[in-house]
């Protein structure tokens, strides 16, 4: 197995739009290890680098700066039929006129090694179960996309990776499909360990299939951890709020008298060295929100039921601040109504209003 690692790596894109041409660090100086047999999730949003960085693991993009080391032999040091990438895409890349077996076994075939391709073929479909089995006599054009995306994981596989990347392979499938495709490949991934990175924007399948988690924003990497750290230790606001739904609430403060004070509610205590007058926001979970007798008052604007997670979401608001909480199904509480809010003291987390850097 292989660790990848990434030492101060920055990949810069010029852009030409309307008004003149633009640098974009797709990737901006990241420092990362991939643990040898450990799945990798890499989330964030929209255009923050995410596909970048695969490519530039795959060796499909040369950093600009920074050096990427496959165990301890930097990349471009490394034969690219040495490399052993298999990738799998959100759309799939099968041979269109090949039945299944023939695209799993083809990277085999390719290197001479023609007599391992059927007990390698065999170990892969029995992991994955008939369905596979079934599939691989078909050609892609017979195939769902889930099918296919299958097909296209098992081929990579048979190729016996060191390295295993994914960018986003379940996004175009249903929900019933891509809940038992995800099922299937960590099946998978636990009979065959590979060193994989998993891209994603679905934290449920980041945290059904990685073992620890990328959180990323603006081509950099925020923090790195298993779900349960990002969870409960955020290092900023970022990933506080990218981090975990319902999303944690908001409210804007300063610091006064060692004390955080809001615009409606405060009074919370705060570390002493931060200075009167620092903007502060408050950052809280909803199920860190609690109903009490006596509190913060609210208005209750609407009550939404989350009947598998066994909560109902309530919106509520106080002048223009706005908030969420998560209380029992069976709690009776009226739209319009006023109730009172406690904060859990374990539940309260500081930032600095202007690095967004976590301060409490
Ligand atoms: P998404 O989740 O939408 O797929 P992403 O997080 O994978 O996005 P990337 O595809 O890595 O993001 O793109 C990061 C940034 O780099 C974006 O601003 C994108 O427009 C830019 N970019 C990526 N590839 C190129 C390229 N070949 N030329 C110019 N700009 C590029």
């Amino acid at each position: 197995m292989t660790t990848v690692t990434f030492e101060h790596v920055t990949k810069t894109f010029h852009q030409n739009t309307d008004a003149g041409s633009r640098r974009i660090r797709a990737v901006d100086d990241v420092s990362l290890k991939l643990i040898s047999g450990d799945v990798l999730g890499v989330l964030g949003p929209s255009g923050c680098g995410k596909s970048t960085l695969l490519r530039l693991i795959a060796g499909l993009e040369t950093p600009d700066e920074g050096t990427i080391y496959y165990d301890n032999v930097p990349l471009p040091e490394i034969d690219i039929r040495e490399r052993g990438v298999g990738m799998v895409f959100q759309n799939g890349a099968l041979m269109p006129h090949w039945e299944g077996w023939r695209t799993v076994g083809f990277f085999l075939s390719l290197r001479k090694r023609e007599e391992e391709v059927p007990p390698r073929v065999a170990r892969v479909s029995k992991v994955t179960g008939i369905g596979l089995e079934k599939l691989l006599e078909r050609r892609p054009a017979h195939l769902s996309g889930g099918e296919r995306q299958r097909v296209g994981i098992a081929r990579a596989l048979a190729r016996d990776p060191r390295v295993f990347l994914f960018d986003e392979p379940f996004a175009n499938l249903d929900a019933k499909i891509r809940t038992e495709a995800r099922v299937e490949l960590k099946r998978l991934l636990y009979e065959f360990p590979v060193t994989s990175v998993y891209v994603t924007h679905d934290q449920i399948e980041a945290v059904a299939l990685a073992d620890r988690i990328a959180v990323m924003r603006d081509g950099r990497i925020e923090q790195v951890g298993t779900y349960h750290q990002l969870y409960n230790n955020p290092v900023n606001l970022f990933v506080a709020t990218f981090v975990g739904t319902p999303i944690t609430n908001e409210f804007q403060g300063y610091v006064t008298d060692g004390q955080w004070q809001g615009n409606t509610f405060g009074g919370y205590p705060i570390r002493h060295d931060l200075e009167a007058g620092t903007r502060v926001t408050l950052g809280i979970r909803p199920e860190k929100v609690r109903l009490a007798a006596e509190g913060v008052p609210a208005v209750v604007d609407q009550a939404t039921p989350f009947f598998a997670e066994r909560y109902k979401l309530l919106d509520v608001h106080l002048d223009k601040e706005v908030w969420q909480l998560t209380v029992p199904l069976d709690e009776p509480v009226q739209v319009g109504s006023t109730i009172y809010c406690e904060f859990d003291p374990d539940g309260i987390m500081f930032f600095d209003t202007k690095s967004g850097r976590r301060v409490g």
